[in-house]
């Protein structure tokens, strides 16, 4: 098994490519198998359960695919307060998680002294890990919640093309005391999470209009570069409403990088979605994988488990309160919407049961992060 990995693991771009074109059932079928024995290989039958809390859905950001961009007028923001987060903290610890995921839009209101006091209190008053995932922040803010005891921090390059990244990811326009741009480059960012000593994550958006097939090749082995602890990747999902939810005949006309060959489009598809969980898995076999619910969006049924099935050890229950989750609308028909973190917590529990895995016991550090670190 060993060797055939390391075989797997060090695949090139033209491998990545060819499976990503594969549709041939029986092929597939290998990869699925193959992924999923990585998986097995390294954690066991353990899926480990974050519980998700979208803290704010106000965003001084405006990209050109989401729901809660600064742009839209038409939507109730809101931020909860520090005692409902820890209500959710609370929450998850009578679920038996082992981490909770504070997630928020680009929200100047979550500043550096709000977040650290709130991270000292989750770490200090119970068991849970805590993953941060608020956008591009500064080195010195990143660096303060880490020393406040934050343990992860989750920021998606979203596409390792650095045009349809930029044609879709209108700058901030933040400024330094200077006058200079403030850094926005993600994957300097991702390296300042590191040296600050965080498990770092990453991923990105499957679909993407304009996106090729080279495009997320590359984008598979840049995982593999940056030695990621965890990989987030889901569908692309245009929110009704955004510049990105317009025709494709609409899109050609805003950016030159929306215009490709139709057979050169990548599909936002689940099982594009599940060949790049599969990949990112033999790639990098000892990261932390979720099956997310972009997923479980797009395969209301099947999705979540056939991630598991496919190299997937993650999953990330809502725990958001019921009044502010249907606020949150990154992407349309969000798996979940309505259901009470109790309801999410039962059916995701019994799913994970019925598919002969087990439920992790405490934090699910990264494999990865805990070799890097000699442990
Ligand atoms: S994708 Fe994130 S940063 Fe961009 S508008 Fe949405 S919440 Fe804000």
């Amino acid at each position: 098994m060993n060797s055939a990995r390391s075989e797997w693991e060090f695949m090139d771009h033209t491998a990545i490519v060819r499976w990503l074109l594969e549709s041939n059932p029986q092929r597939l079928e290998t990869l699925w198998n193959r992924a999923d024995a990585v998986r097995r290989e390294q954690f066991g039958d353990a899926v480990f359960l974050r519980g998700l809390v979208e803290v704010s859905n106000t965003c001084s950001r405006n990209c050109l695919y989401c729901g809660v961009r600064a742009a839209n007028r038409q939507i109730v923001r809101y931020r909860m307060t520090p005692d409902e987060v820890f209500a959710c903290a609370k929450k998850a610890v009578q679920f038996g998680y082992g981490t909770l995921v504070l997630q928020a839009g680009e929200d100047p209101q979550l500043d550096v002294e709000q977040m650290t006091t709130l991270i000292r209190r989750i770490r200090s008053e119970t068991p849970l890990a805590i993953t941060l995932s608020l956008g591009e922040r500064t080195a010195e803010e990143l660096a303060a919640w880490r020393a406040a005891g934050a343990n992860r921090y989750l920021l998606r390059f979203e596409t390792s093309n650095r045009d349809l990244y930029a044609a879709i990811h209108p700058q901030s326009g933040k400024k330094n005391p200077d006058g200079t741009p403030v850094e926005a480059d993600r994957l300097k960012i991702l390296h300042t999470l590191r040296d600050v000593g965080f498990e770092v994550g990453s991923g990105v958006m499957i679909g993407i209009p304009g996106q090729r097939y080279d495009d997320l090749a590359n984008d598979i082995e840049l995982f593999r570069t940056l030695d990621l602890d965890m990989i987030g990747v889901g569908p692309f999902l245009a929110s009704p409403d955004t510049p990105l939810a317009a025709p494709s005949a609409v899109l050609r006309n805003i950016s030159p990088c929306f215009n490709i060959p139709p057979d050169e489009q990548v599909p936002s598809s689940a099982e594009m979605t599940y060949k790049v969980v599969a990949l990112a898995r033999l790639l990098c076999p000892a990261s932390n994988i979720p099956a997310t619910t972009a997923l479980a969006t797009i395969n209301t049924a099947e999705g979540r488990i056939l991630g598991l099935a496919r190299g997937a050890n993650i999953i990330m229950p809502n725990l958001t309160p019921l009044q502010y989750r249907e606020l949150y609308t990154i992407y349309p028909g969000k798996a979940g919407l309505h259901e009470t973190a109790e309801a999410v917590n039962t059916v995701i529990q019994k799913q994970i049961v019925a598919s002969g895995r087990t439920i992790g016991i405490g934090a699910g550090t990264s494999h990865n992060f805990l070799k890097r670190n000699g442990s």
